[in-house]
């Protein structure tokens, strides 16, 4: 393993691999019966229903190798099409599922997830264009007793310091990028279809993330969950080294090109 994994990915990946089994050994005893009662009328059509499971088996374990490599290296193949959708639409409300069963933190797996999909997506971001990037914040990012109106305008922030728009507002200015202030999911919806991006890195919490991403597709999003140390929607905060480093990463390798 290339790097040290996180413990919310440790369980993520865990209630992933759970959760494959449990569909493998549902699938294996479906086809058993399946195929006994087949075998009454005719053979063949134990034969059919053999080979589908072989298929169903065969593209289960063929999407969960490029997803477990990906996610435990955080490297991975290239895009395979429609690999972000099954993760997405797929993989996450398994895995989720199986957590709620046993009881861990949606939050954490959601997450999780958000960090994987973020290096998947990183391969399909390679040499855009910086100008073609929207960064997305949530109104809840601004400082609770800040009274200037940041929705129509983020550039009426008068930089005081006192929360962490000012320096993303910098980052924007310095790499030349949209930058964005949006109060809830039909807001942020029009201002990517105002704008038009190629990628959006998007600020927000668990939950507003992973309907973003989810809503966005086949747009690459790459996510940062907020922190909320003043409590759920109020002053709440973001490593804007980690977005910046994003940023680099995109600048770098455009420049590569
Ligand atoms: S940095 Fe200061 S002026 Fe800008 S939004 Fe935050 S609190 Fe308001």
């Amino acid at each position: 393993m290339s790097k040290m994994i996180s413990k919310d990915r440790a369980i993520f990946m865990a209630l992933f691999f759970l959760s494959g089994s449990i569909l493998f050994g549902a699938g294996l005893i479906i086809w058993y019966f399946m195929a006994i009662g087949a075998a009454v009328y005719a053979d063949w059509m134990a034969a059919v229903i053999t080979l589908l499971f072989i298929l169903f088996a065969g593209s289960m374990t063929f999407f969960s190798a490029i997803f477990a490599y990906t996610a435990l290296t955080g490297k991975n193949f290239g895009q395979v099409k429609g690999f972000r959708r099954v993760a997405q639409r797929l993989t996450l409300p398994v895995v989720l599922r199986t957590g709620k069963m046993l009881g861990v933190e949606k939050d954490r797996i959601v997450r999780a997830f958000v960090n994987i999909n973020n290096e998947i997506v990183r391969n399909l971001v390679k040499g855009k264009k910086p100008e073609s990037i929207l960064v997305l914040l949530p109104h809840c990012l601004q400082l609770e007793d800040c009274e200037l109106k940041l929705t129509s305008d983020i550039g009426k922030c008068v930089g005081c310091g006192k929360c962490d728009i000012k320096d993303l507002v910098e980052i924007a200015e310095k790499y030349n990028l949209a930058i964005n202030v949006a109060t809830g999911g039909t807001v942020a919806r029009r201002i990517v279809k105002d704008t038009k991006p190629d990628v959006i890195l998007a600020v927000a919490c668990e939950r507003d993330l992973l309907s973003g991403i989810q809503d966005t597709y086949p747009l690459p999003v790459i996510g940062f969950c907020n922190r909320r140390p003043s409590g759920e929607c109020r002053s709440t905060r973001v490593n804007v080294s980690l977005i910046e480093d994003e940023i680099k990463k995109i600048y770098n390798d455009q420049e590569a090109i």
